[in-house]
């Protein structure tokens, strides 16, 4: 699941992974339970995730292929990872290490206004310490230089589903279900 912060990647993620029976690995809820727990990973990332920076990638990787390792061939929806091309070529080579590979690819778009004014609004309502004005902003630059040019690599694969994310929630989950059915026929 990618696309820009507040385009609903965790939403959507949810109601697929529901809807497909399988789970829903997400980086940042990931982080932000060893965060909340106090752990010795939660208290080196902390201060990244309060600024909107990333995770150094060969740590972030190492936390997500030893997850998708336990998870076996069952399947997953995977949700903020990958984030740069670094992460992208890992997740490549964990596939063609063990033969398994990513079905589609959900590209979820959203204009920034929109994507601004959704991300202020979770800031003021649930506890995302990170939505503030600062680290919002720091949060679309990194994305459109380093994982908005993720669409042009999965593209040139050919699993990239390109959604529109601004139609309302249910919308959103039944197009991609559908493009995903496409996807698997095709
Ligand atoms: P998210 O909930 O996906 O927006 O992630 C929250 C925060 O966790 C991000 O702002 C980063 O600090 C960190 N994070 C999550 N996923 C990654 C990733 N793939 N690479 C680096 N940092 C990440």
């Amino acid at each position: 699941m990618l696309g820009p912060p507040g385009a609903g990647k965790s939403t959507q993620a949810e109601n697929l992974a529901r809807l497909l029976a399988v789970p829903h690995v997400s980086t940042g809820n990931l982080l932000r339970r060893e965060v909340a727990e106090g752990t010795p990973l939660g208290r080196r990332v902390a201060p990244l995730l309060a600024k909107g920076e990333l995770l150094a990638d060969d740590l972030i990787v190492e936390i997500v292929l030893a997850r998708l390792g336990e998870m076996g061939r069952s399947g997953f929806v995977l949700d903020g990872f990958p984030r740069t091309q670094a992460q992208a070529e890992a997740l490549e080579r964990w596939e063609r290490s063990t033969g398994l590979a990513l079905d589609a690819v959900v590209w979820l778009e959203v204009a920034r206004p929109e994507l601004v004014r959704r991300l202020t609004e979770r800031g003021r309502s649930q506890d995302r310490p990170d939505d503030t004005s600062e680290t919002v902003r720091r949060r679309l630059e990194l994305d459109a230089e380093l994982t908005s040019p993720l669409k042009d690599f999965y593209r040139a694969r050919g699993i990239l589903l390109d959604i529109d994310g601004s139609l309302p929630e249910p919308d959103v989950t039944e197009l991609i279900l559908e493009r995903l059915r496409g996807a698997r026929r095709s």
